[in-house]
């Protein structure tokens, strides 16, 4: 059962500061391919990250459902789809240091980064981001701690993240080794960027963290050596979710703004809207809003609930974000005739859009996990 969503309050505060700041600075940022660190330190002091932290780490002792409604206000008063996915990856990052950190990991790690330091999760290497137990970077015992040397490419916030839960194996542990790494991003050994030249997002930098003999303390890994598989799909889950409840917020203005312009544009003497076809389209793009943020909701509720569902209903949820983001942009673009295919917001929305289908793991990737998860819940009699 849902207990609680989307406090209209804190989400209303939220899209006030964010229609004031990241919707303001989102062109400039995306032309120059760069984070908007003044309106990330602005979302930061207000108390955003502090939101789903207990008190005795610094937070202010709500739940993850105050960071979505927060998260809510951020996509749609912000308007900038890279902005919020760079929001989901340090999200993911936090909860893996609430979920999986030890006290000490909490007392060093949460501080910094619920008061403006940028965080990132870095599993996909050249080799591919799909399979991931296929992933070579790897950490070797020296002294008290490990080095660590590899190489992840197209990490959200790489090129100006602060600090990483980087996915990396310990050979010497034998087959399950797959384990995580929580690196500060300023240290010897580490070199980030430069910036991917993607075709959207251009506001969520994204590229690779190259790591040279890392020295990364033991007491610096996340769940246990073996255990970053586990602690990485609680992690994702969280962000497949995230995904989710974006596209929601993040179509809601968009499709008011369209069916404005189909009141007020007139074909065969009537109005747009008048149209059977083009209230078909709005009205498509609509149920395609409404099951994604619903279906969210429900696995944030799942999530919260440590339910059997989770991971199913997370991935149903990522699913739903990738191809409503999709339809609802092609939507706007589709009902504005030529003026939404004229390069600007209706053009990079799209773009920005496309790239959803991917992140957080790919379409077909979502397909793969609900089927497995369905035969898990249903074993074969
Ligand atoms: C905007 C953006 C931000 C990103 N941010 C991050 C980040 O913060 N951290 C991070 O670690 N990675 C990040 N990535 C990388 C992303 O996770 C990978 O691109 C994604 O997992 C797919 O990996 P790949 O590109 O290597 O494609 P591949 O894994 O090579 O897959 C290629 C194609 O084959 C399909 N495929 C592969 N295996 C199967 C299968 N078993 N069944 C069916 N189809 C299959 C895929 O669906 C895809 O269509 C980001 C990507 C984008 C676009």
């Amino acid at each position: 059962m849902i207990h609680h969503f989307a406090d209209r309050a804190l989400r209303d505060a939220y899209r006030e500061r964010a229609s004031a700041s990241v919707a303001k600075r989102a062109e400039e940022c995306a032309a120059d391919g760069r984070l908007d660190r003044e309106s990330w330190q602005e979302m930061s002091d207000a108390g955003l990250w502090k939101l789903p932290v207990p008190v005795r780490w610094g937070g202010s002792g709500g739940t993850w459902w105050d960071f979505a409604a927060a998260f809510e206000g951020i996509a749609a008063g912000g308007r900038d789809l890279g902005f919020s996915l760079s929001l989901v990856a340090q999200a993911g990052l936090i909860r893996s240091i609430l979920v999986y950190g030890t006290e000490e990991q909490k007392e060093f790690w949460l501080p910094p980064l619920t008061s403006g330091a940028v965080g990132a999760t870095a599993l996909t290497e050249t080799t591919g981001g799909s399979d991931v137990t296929r992933i070579r970077t790897a950490a070797h015992p020296h002294q008290d701690g490990y080095l660590l040397d590899g190489h992840k490419d197209h990490i959200t916030n790489g090129p100006a993240a602060d600090i990483a839960l980087i996915l990396g194996r310990v050979p010497e542990h034998g087959d399950r080794d797959i384990t995580l790494f929580l690196v500060d991003l300023h240290a010897d050994g580490v070199s980030t960027g430069p910036v991917e030249n993607m075709m959207g997002n251009r506001t969520s930098p994204t590229g690779p963290i190259a790591l040279d003999q890392v020295r990364v303390d033991a007491h610096n890994i996340v769940g246990g050596i073996g255990g970053g598989i586990d602690a990485v799909y609680n992690t994702i889950s969280l962000d497949r979710l995230l995904y989710g409840i974006l596209a929601a917020s993040y179509l809601d203005p968009l499709l008011t703004e369209i069916l404005d312009y189909s009141r007020s544009r007139t074909a065969f003497n009537v109005p747009i809207a008048d149209h059977q076809y083009v209230q078909g389209r709005i009205t498509d793009a609509k149920f395609a809003v409404e099951a994604t943020r619903w279906v969210s909701y429900g696995a944030l509720d799942a999530l919260l609930q440590d339910s059997p569902q989770t991971s199913l209903m997370c991935s149903v949820a990522k699913y739903h974000a990738g191809e409503t983001l999709k339809l609802g942009t092609e939507t706007a673009l589709r009902v504005l005739g030529h003026r939404g295919y004229m390069e600007g917001p209706y053009a990079q929305a799209l773009k920005d859009a496309l790239g959803t289908v991917i992140a957080g793991g790919t379409a077909e990737m979502q397909r793969k996990n609900v089927f497995n998860q369905m035969r898990r819940l249903a074993p074969a009699r």
